[in-house]
């Protein structure tokens, strides 16, 4: 079974997809995807040996040597042109790194009809690269594990324009309302408020440090 965040990054894979999955680990997702005959075909990419091991045992342990293929690669370099890959996911890193990773995939000529991103940090810099390399976003959805959120956003070519709003919060996220979106951002206010305190304890009120603190916490 699946943790639910990653229920939700294999909910938006497409059924058939060629997959390649980055930053694997375990190879839990492709794997599960394979074992229930959703797709046929994927790639477990890994920048480091003992996640890529990991992979590698998770491949001979469920059988699957066949469908799915371990590969030792930084980023997108896992995939070869012969794999016919049309779907990638990225999932349980930050942002940041996610977008980097997209960059050097984009300098290589690399394209994907679906992508399925899941940033632990930073989702606003993963929308953001989306709209701007002609990817438009055509879900999301936002999952809780304990006290931790996870916004997953599907992906697809096309146009798209959004706000800062849009960015920020995601373009179906803040018009869901989900239960789970509102305690995101209800816990963010509570750790801004904290840091309204710590603020003021240090005599920086009204500092411009505080300010943006204060555009960050009306924002929200
Ligand atoms: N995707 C799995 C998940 O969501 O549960 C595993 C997430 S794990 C926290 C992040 C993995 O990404 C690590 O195994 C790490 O080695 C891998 N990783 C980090 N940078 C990478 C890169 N540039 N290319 C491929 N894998 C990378």
């Amino acid at each position: 079974h699946l943790s639910p965040r990653l229920e939700a990054v294999a909910s938006f894979v497409p059924s058939g997809a060629r997959l390649a999955d980055i930053g694997s680990d375990h190879a839990y997702l492709p794997a599960h995807l394979l074992l229930n005959h959703k797709i046929t075909y994927a790639i477990a990419g890994e920048v480091a040996q003992g996640p890529y091991e990991n992979a590698q045992q998770e491949i001979i342990r469920r059988n699957l040597s066949n469908y799915l293929e371990a590969r030792l690669a930084n980023g997108l370099a896992a995939i070869y042109e012969e794999d016919k890959i049309n779907t990638v996911t990225i999932a349980g890193m930050g942002g940041m790194l996610i977008k980097d990773i997209l960059d050097a995939g984009l300098i290589n000529g690399q394209h994907f009809e679906t992508m399925v991103l899941q940033p632990n940090t930073d989702e606003y810099i993963v929308r953001e690269w989306l709209t701007k390399n002609n990817y438009q976003i055509t879900n999301e959805v936002i999952k809780r594990e304990d006290n931790h959120f996870y916004e997953v956003l599907l992906a697809t070519p096309g146009h798209q324009s959004l706000t800062e709003i849009d960015l920020k919060f995601g373009p179906f996220l803040h018009q869901d309302k989900t239960e789970i979106f509102i305690a995101k951002w209800q816990k963010e206010l509570k750790r801004i408020d904290l840091i309204f305190k710590n603020l003021e304890s240090a005599g920086k009120k009204g500092t411009t440090v505080y300010q943006e603190w204060q555009r960050k916490y009306q924002e929200i």
